[in-house]
């Protein structure tokens, strides 16, 4: 059966790679850019989710099109990487604004629908960084380590209606967010992963496809991680 699927920052990356999964499986999917040229084969909407009123427009595009979604995949996320010293008020709140208020805006608006329909998938990016912590990244690893919360509160709130919330938690993948690392950061890292090496994006696609298949029908509030074995004992 063929659902209406929306991933956030489907663009690129990881988003990019989930957005293939679920097409490749004969989904419609919807998908979030905020500049440039979308790829080609999806439903591409233009929405900063930082923008509450641009979030309204690509759900009544995205319904006109293709119908209330059903499967939710909060993808889009930002890093501003700095030692506490240094962070500024904006390197904190506007990371904050994207990973969690941002997710907080597309979930309600889908949520909606998933309601009336009496059914409804959403997944939840969010990181290995969110559990463990890391040096310099403070307000992202909290933005992740929240989305936790809010995901299971939902699971509470929102099971009775047939509405599943989980999480998946990725190590260190390869994509634009990780290039800025330098080759020392990165070997550094590839250390620490009992797989010893990084995750292609499709690797993290799996485990959203999976949770939004009928095969996951009793998992919810769950944290699944896709990390190599990075985070170990989370
Ligand atoms: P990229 O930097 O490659 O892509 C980020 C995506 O998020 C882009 O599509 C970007 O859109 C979108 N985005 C960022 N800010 C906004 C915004 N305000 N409104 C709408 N879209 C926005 O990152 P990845 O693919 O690596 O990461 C995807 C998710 O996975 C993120 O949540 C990230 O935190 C998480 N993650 C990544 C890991 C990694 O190692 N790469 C590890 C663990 C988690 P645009 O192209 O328009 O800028």
């Amino acid at each position: 059966m063929s659902r209406s699927v929306l991933v956030t920052g489907g663009n690129r990356g990881i988003g990019l790679a989930i957005a293939r999964a679920f097409a490749d499986a004969g989904d419609k999917v919807a998908i979030t850019y905020r500049s440039g040229e979308p790829p080609a084969g999806f439903l591409a909407v233009k929405c900063d989710i930082t923008d509450p009123e641009q979030v309204e427009q690509a759900y009544k595009e995205i319904e006109d099109r293709h119908g209330p979604v059903e499967v939710l995949v909060a993808n889009a996320g930002v890093t501003k990487d700095q030692l506490l010293m240094r962070m500024s008020e904006d390197d904190f709140t506007s990371v904050i604004d994207t990973n969690l208020t941002g997710t907080f805006r597309v979930v309600k608006r889908a949520n909606r629908g998933m309601l009336r329909a009496k059914k409804g998938r959403v997944v939840l990016i969010s990181s290995v960084v969110g559990l463990l912590g890391s040096a310099g990244q403070a307000n992202y690893a909290a933005s992740k380590a929240a989305l936790v919360g809010f995901a299971r509160s939902l699971a509470r709130e929102l099971g009775s209606r047939n509405i599943t919330f989980n999480v998946v938690a990725p190590g260190f993948v390869d994509t634009d967010m990780t290039k800025v690392l330098s080759d020392e950061q990165r070997q550094n890292i590839v250390a620490q992963v009992p797989l010893g090496r990084y995750a292609q994006p499709e690797e993290i696609a799996a485990a959203v496809r999976f949770l939004a298949s009928d095969d996951a029908s009793y998992i919810t509030g769950a944290v699944i991680p896709v990390d190599g074995g990075l985070g170990m004992g989370h």
